[in-house]
Formats: C-alpha cells, sequence, structure tokens
C-alpha cells in the first residue's frame, strides 16, 4: 500500500477571494461537489471574514452549510477572528482554521492587531470552542501566514515563526500549516523551517501552504515532503492570491501537486484526468481570470501509470 498525502483544495477560499467574478453559492458547491467525484476530500470551504472586506464570502455560512452536505469530504472554513470562529461554530463545521501573520506588518494590514493579540484571539477561540461543548467535535487549525517573508516587512526571523507555532500548539492547535502566502520561499529555507518546527509540535501534524508567486511553488512541495510533510493546500488551476499582498499570485496548483505527489509514489486519492474535466468546467465560470498549472494544458505522460506502478 502506499502511503497517503492530502491536498486540501482552498479553491472556493484562497482561490476566488480575488477574483471578478462573485460566484453563485450553488456554484461554489457544485465545484467542491465536483471535485469531490474526483477524490478530492479535504476542503476549505469558505471564510468567515465580513463581506464588506472579501464581499466574494458574502455568503459563507450558507457555503459552509452546504458543504456539511457532500458525502465523504472534510470542509473546513477559514476564520480571521474570535467572531469568524463564533459565525463558524454557529453551523457546525468539524473543522475550522484560523490564520495570523507572523509578519507583525502583514497582521496589522490583515486584521489590524499585532500577532501577538492575535494568538491571544486564538486562546480565546479555542476557549470558547470548548465552552460551547464542541471539543473533540470540532478540530482547530492554525495557519502562520508569510512564515517565509512578507511584501510589507521584508524578512521575518525564522525563530519568531517557530515561536508561534510553538505558542498555538500550547494554545491546543490541531494543526499548524506554514504558509507562504507571498511566494518568497525557496526549497532550502522550507526545509529548514519545516524541520525546525516540527521539533516543536509534538504529535501536531504540519501542513504547508504555497503560493507559486515564483515558480517554486512546486520545488518547495517536494522540499516539504522531503523533511516529512504530507498536507499541501492547493487550489484548482492555481487561482488564488492575497487582498494585503501585493502582486501575490496564485496558490500551487491542484492537479500539478497531485501529480507530482502521485509520481513520487504517494496516494492522494484523486484521479487527476477527472480533475482536468473539473477545472474545465470552473474556468467557464470565472471569465477572465488566469487559469495557471501545466498537467491541464500538457496532459498526464503516457507513462503516469507505469511510474506510480513503480513506485509503489
Ligand atoms: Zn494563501
Amino acid at each position: 500500500m502506499r502511503e497517503k498525502a492530502f491536498i486540501r483544495e482552498v479553491g472556493p477560499r484562497d482561490g476566488i477571494q480575488m477574483v471578478k467574478t462573485i460566484l453563485s453559492t450553488e456554484r461554489k458547491l457544485e465545484w467542491m461537489r465536483k471535485e469531490a467525484a474526483a477524490g478530492v476530500k479535504r476542503f476549505e470551504a469558505t471564510s468567515f471574514v465580513p463581506a464588506k472586506v472579501v464581499p466574494q464570502f458574502h455568503d459563507a455560512a450558507e457555503v459552509a452549510q452546504g458543504a456539511l452536505t457532500i458525502p465523504g469530504i472534510e470542509p473546513a472554513v477559514l476564520v480571521p477572528n474570535l467572531k469568524g470562529a463564533q459565525r463558524a461554530f454557529d453551523v457546525g463545521v468539524p473543522k475550522v482554521n484560523y490564520v495570523l501573520s507572523a509578519s507583525e506588518m502583514h497582521n496589522q494590514s490583515n486584521v489590524r492587531r499585532s500577532t501577538d493579540e492575535s494568538i491571544e484571539d486564538f486562546r480565546r477561540i479555542i476557549a470558547e470552542r470548548d465552552a460551547r461543548g464542541l471539543k473533540g467535535k470540532v478540530e482547530i487549525g492554525a495557519g502562520i501566514a508569510t512564515s517565509f517573508g512578507c511584501t510589507i516587512q521584508g524578512p521575518v526571523p525564522e525563530k519568531r515563526v517557530v515561536e508561534i507555532a510553538s505558542l498555538l500548539v500550547e494554545a491546543g492547535a490541531q494543526e499548524v500549516s506554514l504558509a507562504d502566502t507571498v511566494g518568497y520561499g525557496n526549497p532550502a529555507q522550507i526545509r529548514r523551517l519545516f524541520a525546525a518546527v516540527t521539533k516543536v509540535v509534538g504529535n501536531v501534524p504540519l501542513a504547508a501552504h504555497f503560493h507559486d508567486t515564483r515558480g517554486l511553488g512546486i520545488a518547495n512541495v517536494t522540499a516539504a515532503v522531503d523533511v516529512g510533510i504530507r498536507r499541501f493546500d492547493a487550489s484548482l488551476a492555481g487561482l488564488g492570491g492575497c487582498p494585503f499582498a501585493p502582486g501575490a499570485t496564485g496558490n500551487i496548483d491542484t492537479e500539478d501537486t497531485a501529480f507530482l505527489l502521485e509520481s513520487l509514489g504517494f496516494d492522494t486519492g484523486i484521479d487527476i484526468e477527472k480533475l482536468i474535466a473539473v477545472r474545465q468546467e470552473v474556468e467557464t465560470w470565472l471569465p477572465g481570470e488566469r487559469f495557471f498549472g501545466m498537467v491541464a494544458r500538457a496532459g498526464l505522460p503516457k507513462t503516469y501509470r507505469d511510474t506510480t506502478a513503480a513506485a509503489a
């Protein structure tokens, strides 16, 4: 049996927060249903940010509720603060991903508070969940944005990222994700920082959230795999961006990431050809957006099944 690797589709969240088209609730759900049929099981379905900040997510509660009815998937939602978490708890999603920034300046632009204040907020979120009797029912993960550098602040000290990861785990995070929000990371940095953070998180799984802004996204996945990471966020067609990170482009592409992981011998559960068909349909819903990704353009190689079989 091949070792499993997990791709969380963040297209319906990160992927569409910057696009011009506001997708209907039904389209967002259809997207997830179709990807689920292609074997994708984990989704970041939406974001509980105020609709005046990101209008795309005005229907976050409806999307989250709808995602709960899709058989066989594990929907998560993103929350930037306690208020967002309360809305997510009200809906009853099984997984909530909180995000803060290791870069003080990025955190200030994003949520108008210091990173330490955001860590405090995370503690309040955990307390709120437990007070509602949802411990053991709702998993709470924490993502550290700009872990590899920031467009506003520039360098982000690695020591600070390790410290934040450790504080989040101490506060009760059940997954920690290191995010290269603006695509500054390189493979050497990825290996070094994930290895350092691994030492402080104990049994709490680490995940990677990469953007392919400068073409190193897939190389960075390989580097993370090398140091034991098996959970990756990716976005269909490499859609994505960050409203507060000027110049940021898309997430790593789901099809290419699945192709890489499968080629390395991992079982992602994803049927890449079916995934490409979903992408072609989603492309018709988002006119004028740039769709990235190499496998969708070139198709799978004829040797694909042989190499994955040999790797297994
Ligand atoms: Zn992102």
